[in-house]
Formats: structure tokens, C-alpha cells, sequence
């Protein structure tokens, strides 16, 4: 008997030291399992964020900064629209909680004329003609429009421009003005024939005029 209540008190001796010794062992030598953790402070340009992670195992909690944030309060600094003679600006970013700049800006292209009071200049035989404008803005003036000179016309074939009356020298052979029609038949091949007919006529007339004086003065 009194062995018996020996061996159920070395026992319970056994039982309590395993029940205080082992839970505390396990608890030691466990790597902690962290979960993905959750962010329990948002991160700003300023202030980094702060994240809570918990062992899955001992439910023990830790904290880390987790990083910087966006920039949240921006502005945009110096800029500047384009003109005809200016160049603009977009403006450089710049962040009002930590005062650095974001980015920088660019420059914009020239802004296109302002063309108003538009004079209509019209073609010549040998000028060509075109719309003449002034900028609102830089008092530029521009030609736009252009039409190209007319060149010289002679419908008639009078050796003279019909539109300004330039004289107009023709390829070809021949350079007597004739005397019956006052001008030169170089213009073609049916040109020089009539220039050949009017020689013709002219003669004949000559001829018979000659001839008609000659009896006139006989008569006299
Ligand atoms: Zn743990
Ligand atoms: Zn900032
Ligand atoms: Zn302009
Ligand atoms: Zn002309
Ligand atoms: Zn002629």
C-alpha cells in the first residue's frame, strides 16, 4: 500500500513537471509563422506606413515600417502657356506635406499665329498672287494662298499680251512687221501663210496701183 501511494506521488511529481516544462519548451524553440501581416497605419510622403504582423502559432504581435507613400497634396509651380512668340511650360510638380519636387515640367512649342485682316493679292501675267495676313498677336505678317502667275495670253495673235499688252516675241522665222496687218506672222504654220497672203495682196496692190497711176498719168 504504501508502495502504491509512492508510485502515485512520483507520478503526479512526473505529470507536473512535464506540465509546466513542455508547454514553455515548445513555446521557445517554435519558429514564429507570420501572417501577411495588416497595415494598421496608412504610409504618406512623410510618414511610413506601419504594419502588424501576428504568429499564427503564439499569437505573439510585431510591428514594422512598411514603406513611404504617395505624395498626397500636389501643386502645380511656374506655368506658362505658349504664344506665337513665346514658348510655354507645363509647370514643375511639387508636393505641399514634403516640399520635394515630383517631376518636372516640359517646354511647349510655339502656339500658332493669329492671322487677321486678310489682303487678297491677285495674280499677274507675271506675279503670282496670294493672301497677305497679319498676326493679332506679333504683328508678323504672312503670305498664304499663293496662286501662281497667270503668265501672258494672246488670243488674238497680236504679238501683245491681251491682259497687259507686254509685246510678245514668237519662236520661229520671220521678224518684219507686216504691212498690212501691223504685226509679225510667226505664230504658226497658218500664221505665216495669211503673213504670206497679206505679202501677196500688198504687192498686187502696189502693183495695180502703179499701173492705174501710170494710165492716169498718160490721160493727163
Ligand atoms: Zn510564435
Ligand atoms: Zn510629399
Ligand atoms: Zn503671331
Ligand atoms: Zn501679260
Ligand atoms: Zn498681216
Amino acid at each position: 500500500m504504501r508502495f502504491l501511494k509512492q508510485s502515485i506521488a512520483v507520478l503526479l511529481a512526473l505529470v507536473s513537471v512535464l506540465l509546466l516544462f513542455v508547454p514553455a519548451v515548445l513555446a521557445e524553440e517554435h519558429v514564429h509563422e507570420w501572417n501577411e501581416g495588416t497595415v494598421v497605419r496608412e504610409g504618406t510622403c512623410s510618414q511610413q506606413e506601419v504594419t502588424e504582423y501576428e504568429c499564427a502559432v503564439c499569437h505573439q504581435k510585431r510591428r514594422e515600417l512598411t514603406g513611404y507613400g504617395e505624395h498626397l497634396h500636389t501643386r502645380v509651380v511656374g506655368e506658362r502657356a505658349a504664344t506665337c512668340t513665346t514658348k510655354g511650360y507645363t509647370g514643375d510638380t511639387y508636393c505641399d506635406d514634403c516640399g520635394k519636387q515630383i517631376a518636372a515640367g516640359r517646354e511647349i512649342d510655339f502656339a500658332a499665329h493669329t492671322p487677321t485682316e486678310v489682303t487678297t493679292v491677285a495674280p499677274t501675267c507675271t506675279e503670282a498672287g496670294y493672301d497677305e495676313s497679319v498676326c493679332a498677336v506679333c504683328n508678323m505678317r504672312f503670305k498664304s494662298n499663293k496662286v501662281e502667275a497667270l503668265g501672258h495670253t494672246d488670243a488674238d495673235k497680236d504679238a501683245k499680251c491681251d491682259r497687259c499688252g507686254t509685246s510678245l516675241a514668237y519662236a520661229g522665222s520671220g521678224s518684219d512687221v507686216c504691212k498690212v496687218c501691223g504685226r509679225v506672222h510667226n505664230l504658226d504654220l497658218a500664221d505665216r501663210l495669211l503673213g504670206a497672203w497679206h505679202t501677196l495682196t500688198y504687192v498686187f496692190n502696189n502693183a495695180w496701183n502703179s499701173f492705174v497711176g501710170f494710165f492716169q498719168g498718160l490721160g493727163k
